[in-house]
């Protein structure tokens, strides 16, 4: 392939996905949840010179846009976009959630994570999720209530990273998020479309019916909403700091919510959340043709997935095959399937369990990789979790989880060229549907593996007191010789992983811009049913990759990536199609 035939192929699929959607694909988005039914052609590059912020909702991107104007740093802009995402888009993350932040410090050169993730309270142990009849119980049978509430990790997140490289004063830094709260912000059509959908759950907790349902009805699009109960927390946040979280009445009013569920109580106590703290812990950085892709570490399986699936990957040539070739699709689709093997065995929370320190090693994913060398799909039975180095073997049985869609993503770019990349999560959609404080508490605890342990042998992700459920989420910087060139991330669930990568491959191998990556077509594979996005383009290989052995299905895909490629030129930021995100820029 000529080298100017690649941008022209490549505009013909952002161009694919503009037309009209074909009968049978305009049949699959008319029956998907509301919040899917969108389009995936890719929204406008957004450019600036100075700094950017993109994020889910308009109003949050605003808010961080003016604490950069302002001279603020990327870690004040996240207290900001954060605070007003809890408001306008509090499904998805918020107070009462927990959050993953790497961040690229441009004096020092280095990348760095924070991890706010909730841990399960310490009265919890591996029966948790178990029913009085020893089964697992039923996903949303232990999402709503109290019972999957972990302790919230959001806001000591956000006083770590603004005390580390925060310029402005944190009690300002909350005043967008109270502004709207107190005089009312406008709500979104997904956000209505999403209390609508979710009425049988919502509506019917008591701490939630009458903020969502003021009049019995879902609050619409468009409406003013206020929220005084969040602006009230908020002002003791802005003017205590984080302990009036942790601490006191809020605290007090969190537990009491969690404790009192009527049908499904929870554990969590005043000392878990008094001891919470989020931790700084060193980046997971694999190297993909020639670059450095930096992420979260355990408790997420994020970087560590997305570095096996790149490194799988690498001896391949995806750039000349191309995003239209369904061998490209067979050698990422595996790729990912075996990377999830190892995940599904390995991977949890490094500090309650040890992890083979060998899974992004060059000769173990070189092994791996060979497996990927064949005419056809890898049949079932060979996807397995490998062998890699490990310096404590243990006998381990590999776990289930859920990972539902919710969540949100957000990259900042300052003056001074740091970076922050969050992902920020309340967990399901509403979380644990338990509100309090005028913020949702999260339902994160259901990320543990339901059963602790599978004829006789220890999951690596089952419950235990103080610790971290397995996450997806995949906060990502990409270095070239030591400078961030891209920062991405997206909310799905554990699809984030096959969100992520292929908007990287996207990036790297077919040389996209920052919204076509964003915006091509999703196709993921992580358990062996290959998972085409509906109403795109990509619908068109499903004929050529059942030929090639995969069971396919035609699906929504819940992404929500947001991401800025760096250049000689500036920034460029891009934000999903799929949700309300923007990028806005000077
Ligand atoms: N709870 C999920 C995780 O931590 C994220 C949920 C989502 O993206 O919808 O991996």
């Amino acid at each position: 392939m000529t080298v100017l035939a690649k941008p022209l192929r490549i505009a013909s699929v952002a161009l694919s996905l503009a037309l009209p959607l074909p009968a049978f694909a305009q049949q699959a988005a008319d029956t998907i949840a509301p919040e899917a039914a969108t389009t995936t052609a890719p929204k406008a590059v957004v450019h600036a010179q100075r700094h950017m912020v993109a994020a889910a909702n308009p109003a949050a991107a605003q808010a961080g846009l003016d604490v950069l104007r302002a001279g603020g740093s990327a870690a004040d802009a996240v207290v900001a976009v954060q605070t007003v995402l809890g408001l306008v888009e509090p499904q998805s993350s918020g107070l009462g959630g927990g959050a993953f932040l790497v961040w690229y410090d441009a004096a020092s050169g280095k990348v760095t994570t924070f991890d706010g993730r909730e841990t399960a309270p310490k009265a919890a142990t591996g029966d948790l999720f178990l029913g009085t009849d020893g089964k697992p119980l039923k996903f949303f049978e232990a999402v709503v209530g109290g019972r999957s509430v972990g302790t919230p990790g959001a806001i000591r997140l956000l006083e770590a990273v603004h005390g580390r490289y925060g310029k402005l004063d944190w009690t300002n830094l909350l005043d967008p998020a109270i502004d709207l709260a107190t005089n009312g912000f406008t709500v979104s059509p997904r956000l209505a479309a999403l209390v609508a959908d979710d009425a049988d759950k919502l509506g019917t907790q008591a701490s939630t019916r009458d903020y969502f349902f003021p009049t019995g009805k879902p609050i619409a699009a468009g409406q003013t909403l206020r929220n005084p109960a969040y602006a009230e927390t908020l002002a003791a946040i802005a003017k205590d700091g984080p302990d009036a979280f942790y601490k006191g009445p809020v605290a007090d009013s969190i537990v009491e919510a969690v404790r009192s569920h009527p049908i499904n109580p929870g554990l969590l106590s005043g000392e878990d959340l008094a001891d919470y703290k989020a931790i700084e812990r060193p980046a997971v950085c694999a190297p993909y043709r020639g670059l450095q892709v930096c992420g979260m570490g355990p408790p997420s399986s994020g970087a560590l997935a997305i570095g096996q699936i790149l490194g799988m990957v690498e001896p391949f040539d995806l750039a000349t095959l191309g995003p239209e070739d369904p061998e490209s699709w067979r050698i990422l689709g595996d790729a990912t399937r075996l990377a999830f093997a190892d995940r599904e065995r390995y991977v949890a929370d490094a500090d309650f369990v040890s992890i083979p320190k060998g899974l992004l090693n060059a000769d173990y994913l070189s092994i791996r990789s060979t497996l990927l060398r064949r005419p056809t799909a890898l049949p079932q039975e060979g996807v397995t979790a490998g062998d890699p180095p490990w310096d404590k073997a243990e006998l381990r049985r590999d776990g289930a989880s859920f990972d539902m869609p919710s969540t949100t993503h957000f990259v900042i770019v300052d003056d001074e060229g740091n970076v922050a990349s969050m992902t920020s999560s309340i967990e399901n959609g509403f979380g644990s549907r338990l509100m309090t404080g005028g913020f949702l508490l999260n339902n994160q605890l259901t990320d543990f593996s339901f059963a602790p342990e599978e004829d006789g042998r220890a999951v690596a992700n089952r419950v235990e007191p103080g610790k971290r459920p397995r996450s997806s989420m995949s906060p990502t910087i990409i270095l070239r010789d030591g400078k961030p060139i891209f920062a991405l991330g997206s909310p799905g669930g554990s699809s984030i992983i096959p969100y992520v990568a292929k908007t990287i491959v996207a990036l790297v191998d077919w040389k996209m811009d920052i919204s076509q990556a964003i915006a091509l077509p999703h196709l993921t594979n992580r358990f062996g049913t290959y998972d085409v996005e509906a109403g795109t383009s990509a619908v068109s290989l499903v004929k050529d990759l059942e030929a090639l052995g995969y069971k396919t299905a035609v699906k929504e895909q819940n992404s929500g990536l947001q991401g800025i490629a760096i250049t000689a030129n500036g920034i460029d930021g891009g934000a999903d199609p799929r949700r309300e995100g923007i990028a806005v820029g000077d």
